[in-house]
């Protein structure tokens, strides 16, 4: 199946939401599920696994990813550009809410945050008599950005308890205008 990138913006360093538009897909998942895309680099197939970082309404899926310099996969990812195709399949994965749905603690750092993102903008309005909690961890360079997208998920969903801890604080990096 192919997907047609409608946009991607940073959302912190080295890291981009991306837009997908599903050419040949119904977009039926379970929030928590991923897709593997597939693209020949280098004269290699190389396939890597992201998380559906978007509820699943409409013909487009969102995918949160990190740049790895190095990787082999990533940086063809990050070089896409608008309007770009890409082989992917899918769903795959059975990290997803069971049921009957209770009270859930989502633990991530990072881009890991992609498959509770795609949950809570699923279940949380389906369920309004159970607590979701989020911890999420980021790196320093992060925590800005971390906070606007907590407060933007608050906002749109306030039934969301959201009692943020850091992973990480510290270091050299830290921004010391940041309440510790
Ligand atoms: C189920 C699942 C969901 C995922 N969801 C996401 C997601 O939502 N967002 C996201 O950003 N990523 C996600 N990932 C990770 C993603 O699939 C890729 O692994 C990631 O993007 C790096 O791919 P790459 O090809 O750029 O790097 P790679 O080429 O795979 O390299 C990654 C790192 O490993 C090192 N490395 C590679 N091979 C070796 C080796 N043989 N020995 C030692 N070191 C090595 C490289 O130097 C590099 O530092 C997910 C993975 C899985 C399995």
């Amino acid at each position: 199946m192919k997907a047609r990138l409608v946009s991607s913006r940073e959302i912190a360093p080295n890291t981009r939401h991306f837009e997908f538009e599903a050419l040949e897909w119904d977009c039926r998942f379970v929030p928590g599920q991923f897709v593997s895309l597939t693209q020949e680099i280098g004269g290699n197939s190389i396939t890597r696994a992201y998380s559906i970082a978007s509820p699943p309404n409409s013909s487009r899926f969102a995918l949160c990813a990190n740049l790895v310099p190095e990787g082999h996969f990533s940086p063809f990812l990050f070089g896409l550009e608008t309007g770009g195709e890409i082989e992917f399949r899918g769903p795959y994965g059975a990290f997803i809410l069971r049921r009957p749905v209770s009270d859930s603690l989502f633990v991530a750092t990072g881009t890991g945050i992609a498959p509770f993102r795609s949950m809570i903008h699923a279940k949380l309005h389906e369920h309004p008599d159970q607590h979701f909690t989020l911890i999420f961890g980021v790196p320093p360079a992060w925590e800005l950005l971390a906070v606007g997208l907590l407060v933007a998920l608050i906002a749109a969903l306030p039934a969301l308890h959201l009692p943020v801890r850091r992973a990480t604080i510290v270091s050299e990096e830290a921004n010391p205008a940041l309440p510790t």
